[in-house]
Order: C-alpha cells, then structure tokens, then sequence
C-alpha cells in the first residue's frame, strides 16, 4: 500500500521531478523548520479549544457572521497529528492518502467548515493583492481541497468554504518588550476538490513508472544548482 500525504499531493503539482527524487528515491532537501509559525499555529489551538471544549462560538465567527462552533470530535487529535492527520484508503488504487488538519468546525446543521491557520508578517495585509501576484495563495486554497475531499472520503458532510485564519505579525511598534503582536484576518475561500482523484491516480502512476520528469524552470534552487554544474563544466 503506497503512502502519500497531502504535501506529496502538493509538490507533485508544484515539480514533478522533486516529486520523484523525494517520494521514490528518498531525495530530500533538507529545510529549517519554521518554529515561529509552528508557535503561533500552537497558540491558536490552544485558543479554538477553549471555545471546543464550551461548545460556544470563537469571537472570529460572531465577527464575520459564521454559525458555527470548533469541531468537538473523539478523532480530532488524530486528524491534527502531523503523522496520523485524516487518511482515506483507496483499496483498489492501493493508496492511503492522509493529511493532518489545523481545525474543524461544524454548523447547526452537522455541516464541517475547514480551516489552516497561517502567519505572517507584512506592511499591509491585502490578501486579494496576494492572490493576485503569486502561486503560493493557490496552493493553500488546493491544501483546503484536500482537506475537504478527505472529510468526504469520512462520510462527512463538507462546506465548500473553507478558512485560512491569518495572523500578521506588526513589525513597526515601536518597543518590542518580548511581545510579538498580530492583526488577525479570517479569509474565506471558495473551494472545489474536484480535480483531486485524478491527481491521486496520476501521481501514483508516476511513481510506478520509469519516468524522470523535468524540474519546474521557475525553481531557484534547480537553477542555482544548474549554474554550479555548468561552473565545472
Ligand atoms: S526544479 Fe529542481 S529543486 Fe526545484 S523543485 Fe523541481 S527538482 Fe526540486
């Protein structure tokens, strides 16, 4: 049974070659990680559980008129762990496919609304600038659909909007006294999962074949390690 995570899924479609070298031939760049995010992902939980364990509604919802409350489910600290997350097993496929969530949260109506915590630190939080200007903003809308398409796999009835729950870190205050404050801003995204089976199928695919695909042209590090090799050659 071959194992893949909703980040595999992501960088299939980021580069298929980093794809292959990580999920096949266990090639990896290694990466810091970040611990400042991981804190105010951290920071966050503990925030939405106060609100989980009153079944009451966080001040964000009332906020932005979302009739809903966090998610109080036996699985969510499963569905939360980085190793665990919410799987789906593909028998016929022989795939697993499993991705760990920031938070759930259900309507009146039984109806879940997923949601990722994200952080930042920017000047001006302009979010429709953002979109507009770069890929990443797609790929954590993708990260939802995935989520999404998970929860259905479960049996759940899912929303197509999802959340990103953003915190931008103020850089300009004028004394810092150990205290890193954040503007808080709830976006709201119009998800579709539909295109996420076919992509299962092929990145399967992919990996069972002898295929060594290209690298993305717009990648720094292929580039950077390009222009190493043509110094010695
Ligand atoms: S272009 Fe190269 S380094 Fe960049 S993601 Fe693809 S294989 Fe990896």
């Amino acid at each position: 049974m071959l194992k893949l995570s909703r980040s595999a899924i992501e960088q299939y479609l980021n580069c298929k070659r980093c794809f292959v070298l990580v999920y096949k031939h266990k090639v990896r760049l290694k990466t810091l990680p970040f611990t400042l995010n991981t804190a105010v992902d951290n920071l966050c939980k503990n925030e939405f559980d106060y609100y989980r364990e009153k079944q009451e509604p966080h001040p964000l919802f009332i906020e932005h008129n979302i009739d809903a409350v966090p998610f109080k489910h036996p699985s969510m600290d499963t569905w939360r762990n980085n190793f665990q997350g919410v799987s789906y097993i593909d028998e016929n496929l022989g795939l697993k496919f499993y991705g760990a969530v920031d938070d759930v949260w259900v309507k009146p109506d039984g109806e879940l609304i997923l949601s990722d915590v994200k952080s930042t630190s920017k000047n001006i939080f302009d979010w429709e600038d953002t979109w507009n200007k770069y890929e990443y903003p797609k790929g954590y809308r993708r990260q939802l659909e995935m989520y999404q398409w998970l929860f259905r796999k479960n049996g759940f009835k899912v929303s197509d909007k999802a959340y990103l729950v953003y915190y931008n870190g103020l850089k300009n205050e004028p004394m810092f006294n150990q205290v890193l404050k954040f503007e808080l801003h709830l976006v709201e995204l119009k998800c579709n999962d539909e295109w996420v089976d076919e992509t299962l199928v092929e990145a399967k695919k992919m990996l069972e074949s002898d295929e060594y695909p290209q690298g993305s042209k717009n990648c720094e590090t292929c580039q950077y390690l390009k222009k190493r090799w043509d110094v010695n050659n």
